[in-house]
């Protein structure tokens, strides 16, 4: 029993303290690496560009700590809990430290909120400031970065765990890890890209933002990899090529969409599909992935995800847990979004409506 508790208590300690030095590491990184260029967040804020080069250093090191025994990746899951619960206790403390500052600042410094307040608790749960930084670093934005790292390293220990068991790596579990791996190197290819997304512009940093970031994404977006790590069998050549199909699909619609938005909000001259780019009232894109649906990049992102979750194959519907809830997620956010631009753009959303009809499946939904 004391043994027991003993080794629990190690487990929590070690938990605390990896998450803590990986969430500081990761904010010097940031602050130390070289940028390719300066990018203004949100309202303004300055966001390091350097996100890629984060990315690829911290897994370079983790790799490099691995092959010298520093480190094990393959231990990495039976702290998960442990990172879990600490991760929850980090998230929530951050979302009181920000509520805190938020009251702190609005009535010192009169800095707006973002947003009118309706109370604590929905001040606690949306947050009080748009764009709260951090010796020079806009959270918001930064907070991604922990999140999806995260992912990729949870998701990186289940193939080392699967290594270290059967001594190889099956072909489900190195599709996985290439479809998984290459969505976070985009994200972070594409990074600039965020700016330009509803959560940095419109939503303000509490705590549905923090515990998305902190928690959600890499504990349960990781789902499918726990699934994978006994799943030895392999896919046949036609299982393969069809999931790649529909992750390259997947990543044509969500990369595809995403991008012609920010280069559009970026220089409203722009040319998409080798046209000048066509618009509602000078503001709304109707070229390209706009024109066809209000939010292909939604539809392009559940393709991906559908496509990581298959690698599962169906002995357990569990995985399947993932795309369902992003499905709602997603549905229920083209239907908040298109509230918030009609509450924006008023007659210009309307006329965009009557010639988008649709928002996630052309003739469908
Ligand atoms: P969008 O990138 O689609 O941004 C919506 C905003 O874009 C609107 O609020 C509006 O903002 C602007 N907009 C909408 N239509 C047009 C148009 N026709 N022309 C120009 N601007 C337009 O949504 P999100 O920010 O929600 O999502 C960004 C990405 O993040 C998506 O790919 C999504 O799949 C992904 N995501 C992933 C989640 C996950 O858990 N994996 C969760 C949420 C999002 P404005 O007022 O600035 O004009």
């Amino acid at each position: 029993m004391d043994a027991a508790f003993a080794t629990t208590s190690q487990e929590y300690f070690y938990g605390a303290s990896i998450l803590a030095g990986f969430i500081v590491l990761l904010l010097i990184g940031s602050l130390i690496l070289p940028e390719p260029r300066p990018v203004l967040a949100g309202s303004g804020q300055r966001h390091s560009s350097n996100g890629l080069k984060l990315f690829i250093l911290t897994l370079g090191l983790v790799a490099l700590g691995n092959a010298l025994g520093w480190i094990s990746l393959a231990a990495l899951p039976k702290y998960v809990f442990a990172l879990f619960v600490s991760a929850n206790g980090f998230a929530f403390a951050l979302t009181l430290l920000m509520f805190l500052r938020g009251q702190r600042r609005a009535r010192t410094e009169h800095v707006g909120r973002g947003g009118r307040s309706t109370g604590v608790l929905r001040d606690l749960f949306f947050g009080t400031e748009l764009n709260p930084s951090f010796a020079g670093v806009d959270l918001k934005v930064f907070s991604y970065r922990p999140s999806l790292i995260g992912l990729a390293l949870i998701n990186l220990s289940f193939a080392a765990t699967q290594v270290e068991i059967y001594g190889s790596i099956s072909t489900p579990m190195v599709l996985y890890q290439v479809f998984t791996l290459g969505y976070v190197l985009n994200y972070f290819q594409f990074e600039e890209g965020m700016l330009n997304t509803w959560d940095v512009r419109s939503e303000r940093f509490g705590w549905m933002l923090i515990w998305g970031d902190f928690v959600l994404v890499p504990f349960f977006y990781s789902l499918p990899g726990w699934f994978l790590v006994h799943r030895t069998e392999t896919i046949p050549v036609w299982g393969v090529v069809a999931l790649t199909a529909l992750y390259l699909f997947g990543f044509w619609l969500f990369r595809g969409a995403n991008e012609q938005k920010h280069r559009f909000k970026s220089d409203p001259a722009t040319r998409i599909w080798g046209k000048p780019a066509e618009t509602i009232g000078g503001c709304l894109l109707v070229s390209g992935f706009w024109g066809l649906g209000r939010h292909l990049n939604y539809t392009g992102e559940l393709a991906i995800y559908l496509a990581f979750t298959l690698t599962t194959g169906f002995d357990s519907l569990l995985p399947y847990a993932l795309p369902a809830w992003l499905t709602l997620l997603l549905v229920h956010r083209a239907w908040r979004d298109d509230r918030h631009c009609h509450a924006k753009y008023g007659q210009l959303w309307t006329l965009y409506t009557g010639r988008v009809r649709f928002r996630m499946v052309p003739f469908l939904y």
